[in-house]
């Protein structure tokens, strides 16, 4: 079963390189008014609210456009994010009820910036039910605390203490005209309004480093990279470059989707409140009833053997969809900060020119459309109003506790990984997958990887860096490709017969 996702599965995969010159490719001496890095849901609409303002933009992407979260998501665009809302309002307390309530304008001003964008663009997108609903009798007051935090804050949702869904559920609360779409047909059209709007595009170029003269920002990478913008915005999932540890305070966290072809799909999105979570919601592909079900999260390379989890998912789903036809299975993964709320802003000083916006918690379809519209806004001089109140970065005394946990786990991470002796050469796995000329060492922090059976890809436990069977990036704060084994006699040192 394929491991891509069923947005880029049914459209087949696009070239990491484009196949012919580029007509949109950077000319070499010219200075951009912003350089964003990352093709994902948060550089494109940077991109976008910029050349709409009328700025000069240069996008460069590592892979291709939605190569890694974006393009792998549920495509939930919703303002009730499962229990988010209650599990900040314990994090933050009263004092930070103001951050909170310009958290959830933030999801609210990017559901509509998304409808307008699709309605506009003609992407299909489809009001549904946003449903956070307890799975069992002791997930409901998680659930109730979900609905009075949901509704303290603002938003309009309604209590059902009998719900009606098509998996056992015991209470739920509901927000009405919330938007399913698919992701990868967001990025494409994203990408063509960024084209007609004057924006260019690099593909296949990872950028490594900046180097600052004066007002202008040099982006530096592979082969030979070296494009200049007056403003850079890191739009890298995790940031790439990273004067100020962003990477310390973030927690990689990956989750597991599969899609299933179903004759009856659900009309609803929904997410029960209990560990394990499951999300699930319907939609269409190809002209078919489309369920897609997701959870079993955990941090990146650690815990127990990625294609188990998999297996957890596909059993909850015959004992509760048994019509389901599995289509793709794959994982993706975002970044938790310490206070659970997005880092976006400024890198190093208040007046840098270069800015980071990561921390989605697995809801960037709206918190990344937020962070694009903030950042794009800070440029233009036209700043959103939720911004100052949300983006604050100031370290506080109160996430200690929350920063050491991060770092105890980064450390058990790799005591695990070192444990189950994954320095070793590669497994058998790898070696037919055509991992037998990588060293498992990760080029950012020197972590020990870990082989992710269900991806067939190195795993790094510390910052959740990936790389590919061959050693190539393919996510994470590593710019780097993994070592060579050097070959003895024919072989890869170390590779298993
Ligand atoms: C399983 C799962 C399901 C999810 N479902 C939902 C959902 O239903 N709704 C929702 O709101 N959110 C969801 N999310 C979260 C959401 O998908 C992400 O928050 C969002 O896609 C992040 O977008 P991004 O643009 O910041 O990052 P990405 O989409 O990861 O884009 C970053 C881009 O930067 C490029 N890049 C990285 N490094 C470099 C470099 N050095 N040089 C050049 N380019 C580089 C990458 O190749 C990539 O294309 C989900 C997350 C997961 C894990």
């Amino acid at each position: 079963m394929s491991a891509e996702s069923v947005w880029w599965q049914h459209r087949g995969h696009p070239p990491t390189q484009p196949a012919d010159p580029d007509p949109g490719q950077a000319g070499p001496d010219e200075t951009f008014d912003t350089v964003v890095v990352g093709a994902g849901v948060t550089g494109l609409t940077t991109a976008l609210a910029l050349v709409r303002a009328g700025r000069s933009v240069l996008v460069v992407e590592a892979r291709h456009p939605g190569a890694v979260t974006t393009g792998r998501t549920t495509g939930k665009v919703s303002a009730l994010q499962g229990t988010t809302l209650s599990s900040l309002t314990s994090q933050h307390g009263s004092g930070g009820r103001r951050r909170l309530e310009a958290y959830v304008e933030s999801s609210l001003a990017a559901l509509d910036w998304v409808a307008a964008f699709c309605e506009e663009t003609g992407v299909p997108a489809q009001r549904r039910d946003a449903v956070t609903y307890a799975a069992a009798p002791e997930e409901v007051p998680t659930v109730r605390d979900e609905h009075e935090a949901a509704a303290s804050l603002g938003l309009d949702v309604a209590w059902r203490g009998t719900p009606d869904l098509p998996v056992p559920a015991h209470a739920a609360t509901v927000l009405a005209d919330q938007l399913q779409l698919d992701p990868v047909a967001l990025v494409l059209a994203l990408l063509d309004r960024v084209r007609a709007g004057g924006g260019r595009l690099l593909t296949g170029r990872r950028v490594q480093r900046l180097r600052q003269r004066g007002e202008v920002v040099h982006v530096l990478g592979e082969d030979g990279l070296d494009v200049r913008g007056e403003h850079v915005v890191l739009a890298t999932g995790t940031p790439v470059v990273d004067r100020r540890l962003h990477f310390a305070r973030l927690t990689p966290q990956r989750s597991y989707l599969v899609a299933y072809r179903h004759p009856a799909p659900p009309e609803v999105m929904a997410l029960s409140a209990g560990s394990p979570g499951r999300s699930w919601r319907g939609g269409e592909v190809d002209g078919s009833g489309l369920l897609l079900v997701g959870g079993e999260g955990h941090e990146t390379g650690r815990g127990r053997r990625e294609s188990t989890r998999v297996d957890r998912l596909r059993s909850w789903t015959a004992e509760h969809f048994p019509d389901a036809v599995e289509l793709a299975a794959w994982s993706a993964q975002d970044y938790v900060s310490l206070d659970g709320l997005p880092l976006v802003g400024g890198l190093g000083s208040p007046t840098s020119r270069v800015s980071v916006a990561t921390g989605y918690r697995k809801w960037g379809l709206t918190s990344g459309v937020a962070a694009g519209l903030a950042l794009a806004g800070e440029q233009t001089g036209a700043p959103v109003p939720w911004a100052r109140d949300l983006y604050t970065r100031a370290p506080r005394l109160r996430d200690l506790p929350a920063f050491l946990g991060v770092q105890a786990g980064v450390a058990a991470g790799e005591v695990g990984s070192l444990a189950r002796g994954v320095r070793r050469p590669p497994s058998r796995a790898a070696t037919e997958a055509g991992g037998c000329a990588a060293l498992p060492v990760c080029t950012h922090l020197g972590g020990t990887l870990r082989w992710n059976d269900h991806e067939q890809t190195y795993d790094c436990p510390l910052h959740g860096s990936r790389f590919s069977a061959d050693g190539e990036v393919l996510e994470g704060p590593a710019t780097r490709s993994l070592a060579r084994l050097p070959r003895r006699g024919g072989r890869h040192a170390g590779e298993t017969t």
